[in-house]
């Protein structure tokens, strides 16, 4: 059972997934928003239900699973819309998350939330011990994203534009990993910061 969690997020294309299974190597614990975020809709689950309720079973295909398509359609620019959805799915996203940390048999676990300083931060998400922030200039993340994703520079940038910014991002950290050099100089930081949060997880 792990008792010390760390929250670990960052922009778009910053590097996260390149530092989080770095992590994952040394044997610690990641849960995944992006995976419990579809979970917690999985088919006949309560979040499923709700959703059914609040936005008509139209957002259900015949199948009884959610119709994505068709609810992002409904949320997307009608800002009321989308925060009625985020009170149905984001509670349920925080107690998955919460759980697969406390049940990992890892020393420390990582609870890996992309969105998390626009998700609430840490008021949201106050379980977490401490929080790191892959941090990486914006200019470098829009060339990663073009080249990972294929998307143009309008749209990458937009991408970029629609999240929380660097330095708001950063207020929220409790240590940051750079991620302006070689990919290689990661794992460094990643095994320095392995060992400090061992030795957190070990006194608390
Ligand atoms: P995130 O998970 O934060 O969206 P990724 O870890 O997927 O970001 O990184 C975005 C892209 O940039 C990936 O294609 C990845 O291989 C690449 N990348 C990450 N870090 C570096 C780096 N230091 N130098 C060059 N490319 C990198």
């Amino acid at each position: 059972m792990s008792r010390f969690v760390v929250g670990l997020t960052g922009g778009i294309a910053s590097g996260k997934s390149e530092v989080t299974r770095r992590f994952e190597a040394l044997g610690v614990t990641v849960a995944d928003a992006d995976v419990a975020a579809r979970t917690v809709v999985s088919q006949g689950s309560p979040a499923l239900a709700m959703i059914a309720e609040r936005f008509g079973p139209d957002m259900l295909q015949a199948d009884g699973t959610l119709d994505r398509g068709r609810l992002r359609a409904h949320v997307f620019a009608a800002v009321a819309e989308r925060k009625a959805l985020e009170a149905i799915t984001h509670p349920a996203i925080r107690q998955l998350l919460h759980d697969q940390c406390v049940q990992a048999e890892s020393p420390y676990a990582i609870a890996a939330i992309p969105l998390l300083t626009e998700a609430g931060g840490r008021d949201a998400y106050a379980w977490l011990d401490r929080i790191l922030v892959v941090d990486a200039p914006e200019a470098l993340q829009l060339a990663r994203l073009m080249q990972r994703d294929g998307s143009d520079v309008v749209l990458a940038q937009q991408m970029i534009d629609a999240q929380a910014s660097r330095a708001q991002r950063l207020a929220l950290a409790d240590d940051v990993v750079p991620n302006d050099g070689h990919p290689d100089a990661l794992q460094a930081q990643v095994e320095r910061l392995h060992a400090i949060y061992l030795q957190a997880a070990a006194e608390a």
